[in-house]
């Protein structure tokens, strides 16, 4: 039998956990999560109206309710008060590190630390629910956004800032995100990418679901396109930048009329200070850019000002090191080799990375599938070797010993009994609790 720790239950840590026991018959694995609710980005990244992929979490429970599987809440790995690496390594023969990239790149611009500046993570972990996010009054006297970046997460910020209350109360969203979105008076959310519309990281079924929200104009400035040297034959693009560049074309000769909100989309604009008014994010300063003819762009020197009280700055998630583990602080990932983590160069035995902490954060959830069958490979090749040591029959006693009470699944069961519940008493449907407290008293109350 070989004993397995997968750390993180978010898609990356639910597949590798499915490939494992249904690869081999002798697995069990221990999937652990810092929180007491599974399915990481699943539950607190995708949008809360995005009902379609976050029902994926149906596919990821059964993973978690197969017999060979089990889901260890509340358990962090690392830090000062975590489980330290090498404790953990002593409990299994082998452990697989899932833990995606848990904070967001830096512009390294003036003014990024200004009131009124957030990462797009603080603002989806805010209306996500997740415990560690707080309210910090993002959307106060806002009128106009800038969100930074035009990736899919810029996607998800800019529609979730023009949702209004009827489309945003059948989600499971909290109570307090709900009522401050709804009542929020932003009016212009300008969304702004450093080179061209070609280069755009956003897919086009994200982008195409702009241009069908109630109330909402997207505005695109022909004169963008046109600096695009790719629009002069879309024909040559491949297929997924060119029906990107044809939703775009399509709303920049589409006839304007007034609506009460807008999305603008922006290109060729580098981002180059946070500019302060009464101590808070006024305006955001940017560079106008120009192809360089190689994909990428070249400043110009001139500069223009798009007026905000609120900016997302929504370019790139990016993983952190995990105390005891090597990290390549450049990429933001563990080093490894088809998943083995190297330690100083050499395969580390048991040791394994799988998801956006192996391979950077790009991709879909389903990337997260081959990733996770790749480590899973490495692992059974070597489950030979590994299963000649020897560990304990189980590792909850140890784990308990190391002053951890994990939340068993009845725990998050019980969680998601009170999230109906609160749900039922809101006149809603589920609706998630947002704090640590509440979230532990559930699940201990189960
Ligand atoms: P992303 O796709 O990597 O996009 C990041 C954006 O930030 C790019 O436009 C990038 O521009 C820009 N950027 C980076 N550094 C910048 C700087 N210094 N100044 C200005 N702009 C800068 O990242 P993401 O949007 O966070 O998404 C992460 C992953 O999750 C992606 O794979 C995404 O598809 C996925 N996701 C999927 C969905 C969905 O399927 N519905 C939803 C959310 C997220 P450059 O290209 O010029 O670097």
């Amino acid at each position: 039998m070989l004993r397995v720790a997968v750390v993180g239950s978010g898609p990356s840590g639910c597949y590798t956990a499915q490939s494992l026991v249904e690869r081999d018959p002798e697995v069990h694995v221990d999937v652990l999560d810092r929180l007491p609710c599974p399915f990481g980005l699943v539950r607190y990244g995708v949008a809360p109206d995005h009902e379609k992929i976050k029902s994926l979490q149906g596919n990821l429970r059964t993973v978690l309710e197969h017999d060979r599987v089990r889901f260890l809440g509340g358990v962090q790995v690392g830090g000062p008060d975590g489980l330290p690496v090498e404790r953990l390594r002593e409990m299994y023969h082998a452990v697989v590190y899932c833990v995606g990239a848990a904070t967001d790149r830096h512009l390294g611009i003036p003014g990024e630390e200004l009131p009124g500046s957030w990462s797009a993570t603080e603002f989806v972990s805010w209306y996500s629910a997740h415990p560690d996010a707080g309210d910090e009054g993002f959307l106060r006297d806002v009128r106009s956004a800038v969100v930074i970046g035009v990736g899919n997460v810029a996607v998800d910020v800019a529609r979730m800032l023009v949702r209004g209350a009827g489309e945003l109360r059948p989600t499971d969203m909290p109570q307090g995100a709900l009522d401050a979105l709804a009542a929020s008076a932003v009016t212009d959310v300008h969304m702004v990418g450093r080179r061209g519309p070609t280069q755009a990281r956003f897919t086009t079924k994200e982008l195409r679901e702009l241009g069908g929200l109630p109330r909402t104009r997207v505005t695109v400035d022909p004169a963008d396109l046109a600096l695009d040297p790719a629009f002069a034959d879309l024909s040559a693009l491949p297929a997924a930048q060119r029906r990107n560049a044809e939703v775009l074309r399509g709303w920049a000769e589409a006839p304007h009329e007034d609506t009460e909100r807008r999305i603008d989309l922006r290109f060729f604009r580098r981002p180059v200070e946070i500019l302060a008014e009464n101590g808070r994010v006024g305006a955001v300063r940017f560079e106008r850019t120009a192809p360089d003819g190689h994909g990428g762009v070249t400043g110009t020197g001139r500069y223009e000002d798009v007026p905000a009280q609120l900016v997302l700055r929504s370019v790139g998630y990016r993983g952190v090191a995990l105390e005891g583990l090597p990290f390549d602080a450049a990429a933001g990932t563990v080093p490894n080799t088809e998943g083995r983590i190297l330690r100083d160069g050499t395969a580390s035995p048991g040791e394994y990375v799988s998801g956006w902490i192996k391979r950077g954060p790009t991709g879909v959830i389903g990337t997260n599938r081959p990733c996770a069958k790749e480590t899973v490979t490495s692992l059974l090749a070597d489950a030979p070797a590994l299963a000649s040591r020897e560990v304990p029959q189980d590792p909850l006693p140890a784990l308990r010993a190391a002053g951890i009470d994990p939340v068993p699944w009845p725990g998050w069961l019980a969680i998601e009994r009170a999230e109906s519940e609160l749900g039922a008493r809101l006149g809603r449907n589920v609706v998630k609790l947002a704090d640590w407290d509440t979230l532990l008293g559930a699940a201990r109350a189960n």
